[in-house]
């Protein structure tokens, strides 16, 4: 059943679309006044579309997202489709997902686990991960995604950092990577086991996930919970150093579900999949929370990516609004458009894309590709959900990240000597992004890591690290990384824009861009560089390459080298890393790789 209008849609909301018939209830777009919206936005304003615990018992995640749903209307609607690797396809109701969230709830309480316990899982896209999700929420025990393809290691350092006390994981999993290290991590007293196929396991230590579940009953009451108790720890994708474990509040929740209505235009008929994992931050906030708190179906896959499976995706489940990344956009741009012309994907109505810089190439190929762009918008684990955003009622401007959403105030701002910040007033000047603390989702800290921490502000702003402009229609465009831009001959170069430039070249797959050392210049630019299918690397192409980018960058900015690569080194969240390309140039150590793509 799809298309009940949740019981909690405030239609008098500014932000949502007038409407004179099902049809533009079901289509036009949110935000259509955006100046106007922006003007009279009040964080208060949006958390009047949630409900709250009953009896003014406080504001909880799992509430909002499951229970709300579930006793209301959307009861039987599905929640949650998942698609299995071997072609399965489980239905989970809001009914039942509340059902067995609660089952999950009661065993945890069973365990003695209290508010505030960690509750990790090291699981692929499965359903279990969801039900362990909503039902620590429910528990007010933190919840912490650990990505499946970590090694050892870097699972050992995150529940040490994190004092895990429980991990739900699978059998094979557990196997693999966890009972080697299991007595390093004396803080670990459960392990709950998702077996094979769901059979029973029997592995000493450890207990199993469907047994605990079917013991419990499905009856739960969520206790009170403060908007400020710590809801989700996340780790940050270790793009740039060792990753920070960043916490978040149950009061991020309104954020999560009015950044999915403003920025990926949720409507209450709608099919949405957001392609991320849930280890990563976009995977929980916008692959769990979001689109439950606004009552949609959500589509899991639990398969990697592989072009004709997910344009089958979207066809036969009907997908009307997709949030995914650029590495996956190249990926589909690298087949070509002739494969995705062969499907019927008219229901597609918005296309979102967040991670990493998109190139201007990749928006004008969804055109091709899709008929509609891909709207990029830019946030980062920190601040735990949207802040940047092209939107569905605006024209996107390709290359930008689009502007903040109603209630975020940016500015490019850069430090001053005294440790305050300088605002950066003048349109198209680069400087640091940075953003005004106060947005419910923002992070409440890096766990462990006070000093850490207090570095992110100066000057009444939380920075971000990221260096960007701002144009004079307000528009902010992603210049690079504070780390990654490149100093040469008395100015600065985003990899961004040269890179961008690569791949306009028909031979060109990915790019990055570094800077080398060089005793003139300062810095050089030097590009790596990934061929698509039936193009091999030769001089003549790298010259090619050289002539085709200074042409259209000038001999300023345009790479001095370029070398190719087979593939470009990337986090397991699909992130070029760019400081192990130069660590290698350099010959210098690679220093923290627990994220690197396997
Ligand atoms: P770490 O902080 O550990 O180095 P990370 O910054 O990659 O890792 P995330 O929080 O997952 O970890 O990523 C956020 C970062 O990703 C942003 O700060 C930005 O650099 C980049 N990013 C995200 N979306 C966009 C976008 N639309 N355009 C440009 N960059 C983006
Ligand atoms: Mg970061």
């Amino acid at each position: 059943m799809l298309g009940v209008c949740p019981r909690s849609v405030n239609r008098t909301m500014p932000w949502n679309p007038i409407i004179k018939s099902r049809r533009d209830w079901e289509t036009i777009p949110n935000l259509h006044d955006y100046e106007s919206v922006r003007k009279d936005f009040s964080w208060e304003q949006a958390r009047a579309e949630l409900d709250g615990l009953p009896d003014g018992q406080g504001l909880n995640i799992a509430h909002e997202a499951v229970v709300r749903h579930a006793t209301g209307p959307l009861g039987q609607q599905t929640a949650i489709r998942w698609l299995g690797k071997s072609g399965q396809v489980e239905d989970y109701s809001y009914a039942r997902l509340d059902d067995l969230t609660n089952r999950f709830a009661t065993t945890l309480q069973g365990l003695g686990v209290v508010k505030g316990d960690r509750v990790f899982v090291l699981a692929g896209r499965i359903p279990e991960l969801y039900i362990t999700a909503l039902g620590t929420l429910k528990h007010r025990a933190l919840f912490c995604p650990l990505f499946s393809a970590f090694g050892p290691e870097p699972i050992r350092a995150r529940l040490t950092i994190g004092q895990a006390k429980v991990l739900v994981t699978t059998e094979s999993l557990y196997q693999r990577k966890v009972a080697g290290i299991r007595e390093t991590l004396p803080h670990l007293e459960h392990v709950l086991l998702i077996g094979e196929e769901r059979r029973p396991t029997a592995i000493p230590g450890t207990q199993n996930f469907h047994q605990l579940l079917e013991q419990h009953p499905g009856i739960y009451r969520i206790g009170p919970t403060d908007p400020e108790d710590a809801a989700l720890l996340h780790f940050t994708s270790g793009t740039t150093g060792t990753p920070k474990g960043a916490l978040h509040v149950h009061g991020a929740v309104v954020a999560h579900h009015i950044t999915g209505k403003l920025a990926l235009d949720f409507h209450p008929a709608d099919i949405f999949w957001c392609t991320a994992d849930p280890g990563w931050v976009t995977g929980t906030s916008y692959g769990i929370i979001a689109p439950l708190t606004n009552g949609l179906t959500c589509i899991v896959d639990e398969a990697d990516f592989d072009a004709e499976r997910w344009y089958g995706i979207l066809q036969d489940h009907r997908v009307s609004v997709w949030y995914t990344a650029p590495t996956a956009i190249r990926m589909m741009m690298k087949v070509g458009v002739d494969l995705v012309r062969k499907y019927d994907l008219r229901q597609l109505r918005f296309l979102a894309s967040v991670g990493e810089p998109l190139n201007p190439e990749a928006v004008v190929w969804g055109e091709k590709a899709f008929g509609r762009p891909f709207h990029d918008n830019w946030w980062q684990t920190e601040t735990g959900g949207i802040m940047i955003a092209n939107y569905a009622a605006m024209d996107v401007r390709p290359g930008s990240m689009g502007r903040p959403l109603p209630g975020i105030e940016a500015g490019i701002v850069k430090k001053t000597e005294s440790g305050g910040v300088e605002v950066l007033n003048e349109p198209d000047v680069q400087g640091e992004l940075a953003l005004r603390p106060g947005w419910p989702s923002m992070f409440r800290g890096y766990w462990n890591e006070p000093e850490r921490y207090k570095q992110c502000f100066a000057g009444g702003w939380y920075l971000t690290g990221d260096v960007a402009k701002k144009d004079a229609d307000g528009y902010f465009w992603f210049v690079g990384r504070a780390d990654d831009v490149i100093k040469t001959s008395g100015h600065l170069i985003g990899p961004f824009e040269v890179e961008s430039v690569l791949i306009e070249h028909k031979a060109v797959a990915e790019a990055a861009v570094i800077g080398k050392p060089d005793p003139v210049a300062m810095e050089i630019v030097k590009a790596f560089v990934s061929l698509k299918d039936g193009h091999e690397p030769s001089d003549a192409l790298r010259r090619e390459l050289l002539g085709f980018a200074r042409a259209r960058l000038g001999a300023a900015v345009a790479p001095k080298e370029i070398a190719f690569l087979p593939t470009l080194p990337k986090t397991r969240s699909g992130k070029i890393m760019r400081r192990l390309l130069k660590a290698r140039e350099l010959g210098l150590p690679e220093g923290d790789t627990s994220t690197l793509e396997g």
